[in-house]
């Protein structure tokens, strides 16, 4: 049987001679691994429907359960992303994030959007901020929002000292509950969801934080460390 799918390559594993398997984020289909048969040979007509990144209506060969791709119609490959560490690092934080939310067999469209919109932003020159809306979207999306308005426990405006309560994943009171947190992470993450912020207090220094946040969210809510927004947070 053959299918027709969008869907973004979030990671690639060379097999065989001349093979590659490329784990692709779809729209309909969830997580699904594919074999790309012969790509690793010089001047292989699908050589860029085989690499990281690539966004591209693929068309699958599907026989007991495996897929492999038979052609492929690229909307963008991201190639400006390989041209600078930080945007390398923050896109593969962006797909370190797809494959560990979506476990094979869960289907949420959304989060292909959400991926594509992220990279296409980091594509452009923008890294933190985008990295952020794209998690803050996906733990979202995965049953994990991150809420940051009043104190869900005293109902209070947050200022001055305030925490993140990772439990419900909230920002509250310090006396109320959860560990410290800045109110620049607060105001970013505000930012980042749309919602009215205190412009001076979304700094570098704000995405910086709400990024290790995030970091440590996910960790605690999905399991596993996201190892490319380390490496980007490094940098940064
Ligand atoms: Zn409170």
């Amino acid at each position: 049987m053959e299918i027709k799918a969008d869907a973004l390559v979030l990671r690639t594993a060379d097999y065989g001679e001349h093979d590659r398997m490329v784990t692709l984020l779809t729209a309909d289909r969830g997580k699904i691994g594919a074999a790309v048969k012969g790509v690793r040979k010089a001047g292989a007509k699908l050589r860029f429907a085989a690499q990281p990144f690539c966004f591209a209506e693929y068309v699958l060969a599907e026989r007991a359960g495996r897929y492999t791709v038979i052609s492929a119609s690229l909307y963008d490959g991201f190639y400006s992303l390989r041209e600078d560490i930080g945007a390398l690092y923050a896109a593969s934080a962006v797909c370190e994030a797809c494959d560990g939310l979506m476990y094979e067999g869960m289907v949420d469209g959304r989060l292909l959007v959400e991926a594509v919109g992220a990279l296409r932003a980091m594509a452009a020159g923008e890294t933190a901020r985008p990295l952020v809306k794209f998690l803050l979207a996906a733990l979202r999306l995965a049953g994990y929002p991150v809420r940051a308005g009043d104190c869900p426990f005293c109902g209070k405006p947050l200022t001055g000292r305030i925490a993140f309560e990772f439990a419900g994943g909230t920002f509250c009171c310090a006396g109320c509950a959860g560990t410290p947190a800045s109110l620049s992470t607060y105001h970013t993450v505000r930012s980042a969801l749309g919602l009215s912020c205190d412009g001076a207090l979304c700094t570098e220094d704000g995405l910086r934080r709400a990024l290790r946040l995030l970091r440590a969210y996910y960790a605690a809510k999905i399991g596993g460390d996201l190892s490319a927004l380390a490496s980007f947070l490094g940098l940064f």
